[in-house]
């Protein structure tokens, strides 16, 4: 069965085009094509940062977008942190991509997993189809990189996606739960004990908001445990937390952090990391922590999506998976295909390596639909992508964070409160900008994080020591690696 649908559609007076879309059910693929003549196709990869600035720049154009990511949703990556620790819920950061759009008519939204590409056809190979394009824009961002030892993730969760962070959120407050029942002081100590490796902004803002948990939120709300007591580690590879910013202002960033409570290890290597441990090394030798709650703030990785994109290039991914770009960002060889944001290994025209943050991605993606605009009329855009830095900043816990705009740097109150008007302006509904405010007028004004429940249909094991009684344990026979570390063995022996 063949369905074809013809439409009138366009973004304002200028766009008049007919398009029209094929759906073939026949192998249960979909396919999308223009007539012949009709606008041109450009489809976008990811609906991150770099894929929904792609497409919104195109809102006046004569083109028709075609949005794919495997999510319904844009996801506000920058607040993840709050999420997995409980300020705010997932619907505050995360926006359907479809009312994105709703009134940008020349753009539909495809929600797919994408899988490869075939170059030849210019299409786009899908779990569930093939997607034709003229003009092809990958943003399709990063992923955890675990440095080779993949192992580590199932004990050390990264925070990249929402299911990453309501995870976070879960083992966390677990750890208080299970502490509050334990009776053994050793092991209590253990499950009081968070490592945070990295301490990049994501690593610092998970440390700083877990401080602000065990010493103001849930103070009170325990009988046999005191939160405030809970031991917070930043392990850090560099020589300072916050690296990239002037040494001078991450000495003292630092001394804010410890404020907290938080210790720091830098130069630092973590080693290994099981369920009970995470083994270190320093100049000073070797270490082990014992802790049942270890979080991944390291490493990134290209997604997977970049080495299938280069290979079909028959180019190479660079050590960190992004697809090396040229400065006018397409893929070298190959002018119709662009990739943008945290999947680009790029260069910009003053010299330097683009960093892995929204604004890069959101300033390649103006660039590069004003590059497409070029080739389609057959003008020639020759500039370089230039990125204009307009600050960077972090928060480093409760009404605290660092900023540095051009030569002037600050850490404080004041820094916070740039950072939050920053932060509120980027999301993209004023729906949840409005509810976020108010969310977090809330969280400060009475130290509360409303967002702390624990989810989950997995049953969850408390206790596994034998004193236990049996009554209060209970028991998921599917979990191996739980908040406890018990596994299946050691539930059968209780
Ligand atoms: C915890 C955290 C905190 C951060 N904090 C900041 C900050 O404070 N300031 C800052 O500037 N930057 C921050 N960043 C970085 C910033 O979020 C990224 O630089 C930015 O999101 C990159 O945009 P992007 O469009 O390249 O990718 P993303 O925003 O990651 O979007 C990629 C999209 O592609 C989709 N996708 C991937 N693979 C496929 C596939 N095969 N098929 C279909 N869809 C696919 C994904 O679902 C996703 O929607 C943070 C990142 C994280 C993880």
């Amino acid at each position: 069965m063949q369905i074809s649908i013809a439409s009138g559609s366009g973004s304002g007076d200028d766009f008049q085009s007919v398009v029209v879309v094929f759906v073939s059910c026949q192998q249960g693929s979909i396919v999308t094509s223009t007539t012949p003549g009709s606008v041109p196709q450009v489809v976008i990869v990811g609906g991150g940062f770099g894929g929904l600035e792609t497409a919104r720049s195109f809102r006046k154009s004569n083109v028709q977008v075609t949005v794919v990511d495997r999510h319904n949703y844009h996801l506000f990556q920058p607040l993840l942190y709050q999420v997995a620790t409980g300020g705010l819920s997932p619907a505050n950061i995360a926006t359907p991509l479809r009312s994105i759009f709703r009134r940008q008519a020349n753009c539909e939204v495809l929600m797919a997993e994408v899988l490869d590409f075939d170059l030849d056809q210019k299409r786009l190979i899908l779990a569930d189809g093939t997607l034709s394009y003229d003009h092809l824009v990958v943003a399709a961002g990063a992923t955890h990189s675990y440095f080779g030892h993949e192992d580590w993730a199932a004990f050390a969760p990264g925070l990249k996606t929402l299911q990453d962070a309501t995870s976070i959120r879960r083992k966390v407050f677990l750890a208080f739960e299970a502490a509050e029942r334990e009776r053994d002081p050793m092991i209590r100590e253990e499950m009081m004990t968070f490592v945070v490796v990295g301490g990049g902004p994501t690593g610092v803002e998970l440390a700083g908001a877990l401080s602000e948990i065990a010493r103001h939120t849930i103070r009170n709300d325990f009988r046999h445990i005191h939160p405030e007591d809970a031991r917070i580690i930043i392990v850090e590879a560099a020589e300072h937390v916050l690296a990239h910013y002037p040494a001078e202002l991450s000495r003292r960033a630092a001394d804010r952090i410890r404020n907290l409570g938080i210790e720091i290890y830098t130069q630092t290597r973590v080693t290994n990391i099981t369920d009970e441990q995470v083994c270190l090394s320093s100049e000073d030798g070797e270490k082990v922590i014992r802790t049942q709650t270890v979080l991944w703030a390291a490493g990134v990785h290209g997604s997977p999506l970049g080495k299938k994109l280069a290979e079909a290039c028959g180019r190479e991914t660079d050590r960190a998976g992004r697809v090396e770009v040229t400065s006018g960002m397409n893929v070298e060889g190959q002018d119709d295909i662009f990739v943008i944001g945290d999947l680009a290994n790029c260069t910009d025209g003053a010299g330097e390596k683009m960093p892995g943050l929204a604004p890069v991605a959101i300033q390649q993606a103006q660039y590069v639909a004003k590059r497409i605009l070029a080739n389609i009329s057959g003008s020639v855009h020759q500039e370089p992508f230039t990125y204009h830095d307009r600050g960077t900043m972090a928060t480093i816990g409760r009404a605290q964070a660092v900023v540095k705009v051009g030569k002037r740097e600050s850490v404080g109150f004041i820094a916070w409160l740039m950072w939050l008007v920053v932060h509120l302006l980027q999301i993209v509904q004023f729906q949840s900008r409005l509810l976020i405010l108010v969310q977090w007028t809330w969280n400060y004004l009475t130290f509360s994080r409303s967002a702390r429940i624990i989810t989950s249909d997995e049953k969850v094991i408390l206790i596994r020591d034998n004193e236990a009684s049996d009554e209060l344990s209970t028991v998921n026979p599917d979990s191996e690696n739980d908040a406890r570390g018990g596994t299946n063995d050691e539930v059968a022996e209780e």
